[in-house]
């Protein structure tokens, strides 16, 4: 899956994509990354990329044509910049479903604003697709994009060690995690749940459904009135 990345910093990407899996995945090919900085489509001797807001107010725009210029040049020399990603916090919330969505592309673009953000033309000109990670100001898009590439390429197939290790995650079946535990036996006096150690797959499962559907009501309630929901697991919701 390759990623095209249009921002005023690639140096920030340098270390978030050049370690752990994130590595390993882009030395095999499985994810590759092309960085595009919209001042190398500017004229001017500062290379200028923003200018002041009409109607005033505070900060500075992300000006037009640079940005347009370079999704030209991503359009002309690949020919599938694929879905083309504005991050901004006006956009629709990045979700699991949306990073299963985007991990069947072949190519994606995602452009990163900094200042006040874009001139509002760019989406008129381009099939661009605002998308937000969160209802919080970040001081540009590079952290945002990092968040949507690493959800992303985790669930490209051959990404993580085990297939299925992405199958029980939270957001997967529209709860959130059971809790792990790991050795010791007992830190601090807390013993691990007896249930993990008994070798019944079966009563594990139970246990870990249960603690997933009273997890995710304590903290997430809004999402599971979208899960899918069986009879007992209503009834586990009652108690
Ligand atoms: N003036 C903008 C607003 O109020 O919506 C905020 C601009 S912010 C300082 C600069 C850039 O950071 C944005 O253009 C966007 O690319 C990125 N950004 C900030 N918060 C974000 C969020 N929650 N999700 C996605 N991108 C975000």
């Amino acid at each position: 899956m390759q990623f095209t990345i249009v921002t005023l910093f690639p140096e920030f990407f340098d270390s978030a994509l050049g370690c752990g899996l994130m590595a390993k995945a882009s030395e095999s090919g499985l994810v590759s990354f092309a960085f595009k900085n919209p001042r190398e489509h500017t004229t001017d001797r500062h290379h200028t990329v923003d200018d002041r807001p009409y109607g005033g107010g505070p900060g500075m725009v992300m000006m037009a044509d640079p940005l347009a210029k370079t999704l030209g040049s991503i359009q002309a020399s690949s020919g599938k910049p694929g879905r083309i990603l504005m991050m901004a916090p006006k956009g629709r919330p990045f979700t699991q479903a949306m990073a299963r969505e985007l991990a069947q592309e072949e190519s994606v673009t995602i452009i990163c604003g900094r200042y006040e953000g874009f001139d509002a033309r760019l989406e008129e000109l381009f099939s661009i697709e605002p998308v937000s990670i969160g209802d919080y100001v970040l001081n540009g898009g590079e952290t945002a994009a990092l968040s949507v590439i690493e959800a992303t390429s985790r669930l490209v197939p051959g990404y993580m060690g085990h297939e299925d290790s992405g199958e029980e995650e939270s957001f997967s079946a529209g709860l959130l995690e059971y809790p792990h535990y790991t050795r010791p036996d007992v830190y601090e006096g807390l013993a691990v749940p007896d249930v993990l150690k008994s070798g019944d797959h079966k009563r594990i499962a139970e246990w870990r459904r249960e603690q997933a559907l009273k997890i995710t009501l304590h903290s997430r309630p809004d999402i599971l009135q979208e899960a899918p929901l069986s009879s007992n697991d209503l009834e586990i919701l009652k108690k």
